[in-house]
């Protein structure tokens, strides 16, 4: 029977702990025992784990054996903000896929109300990316980066193989610039920015400077796709490669 997969909050060389509202859950809903048996994951790494001891706010366990750990997409989704419960389900599912991280970013046409109240909404973003690697029993739960604006994102220095799906764009797959970036690293397994528009599009200046900024334009097809759509074709795309 495949263990429950709980992501621990605090943990130590012998000991992880959930706290807060996951604790509540198996302590008062799932009545949890010393010796109840599950996967734990700390700190990147899973282990196989029994309850050690149970209060209405913490469930310790204690860590018996490391078991395999599957490594997240070297993926971070440059997410443009766009109307949140949207953009919310794409975190979700992007964190089902695999991503590794996240970034929001503030593009000129971000509406400007949602550009605005980014920031305070990120900890909601990281509750849903923690409940999902959770639920897709991930051993780890993707980084999101704290709101910035485009162009400081663009230009910030980088050593991964930056990718900007853009909808004009008709001459590079995705799934080309994914082929020839891993054939180049050879051994080493790159790792990879995808950035993706918000609803009305990159505005002209956004292309110019991902351009200047080497970032590569890709398309996903012929066919203009929502963001959380782009989301988790371009995600489908880079796994299908790598994994
Ligand atoms: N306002 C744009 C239009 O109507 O042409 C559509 C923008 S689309 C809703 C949001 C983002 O998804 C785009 O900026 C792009 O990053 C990505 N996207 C959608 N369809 C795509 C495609 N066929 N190829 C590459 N990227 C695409």
């Amino acid at each position: 029977m495949t263990r429950r997969r709980w992501i621990a909050e605090r943990w130590d060389e012998a000991t992880a702990t959930l706290e807060g509202a996951q604790a509540e859950h198996m302590a008062r809903v799932l009545r949890a025992q010393p010796g109840m048996e599950a996967d734990v994951v700390a700190g990147g790494r899973v282990f196989h784990a029994e309850v050690a001891a149970v209060s209405p706010h913490e469930v310790r366990f204690n860590l018996i054996a490391e078991v395999e750990a599957d490594p997240a997409l070297p993926v971070t989704l440059v997410l443009a903000v766009y109307k949140f419960d949207r953009m919310e389900w794409a975190i979700e599912k992007a964190t089902e896929l695999g991503v590794a991280a996240i970034a929001p970013v503030i593009a000129r046409r971000t509406e400007k109300h949602l550009g605005e109240s980014a920031e305070k909404r990120a900890e909601r973003w990281r509750r849903i990316a923690h409940e999902a690697a959770q639920q897709s029993r991930r051993s780890d739960v993707p980084v999101i980066h704290v709101p910035a604006l485009l162009a400081n994102f663009a230009r910030a220095a980088s050593t991964a193989t930056r990718i900007v799906l853009a909808e004009q764009e008709r001459s590079t797959a995705l799934r080309h610039a994914v082929e020839t970036a891993v054939a180049l690293a050879q051994d080493e397994m790159p790792a990879f920015e995808v950035a993706i528009g918000p609803e009305g599009g990159w505005a002209p200046e956004e292309e110019a400077l991902f351009d200047a900024n080497g970032w590569q334009a890709v398309s996903l097809g012929p066919r203009i796709l929502r963001a959380e759509t782009a989301a988790i074709a371009a995600l489908s795309v880079v796994a299908s490669c790598l994994e």
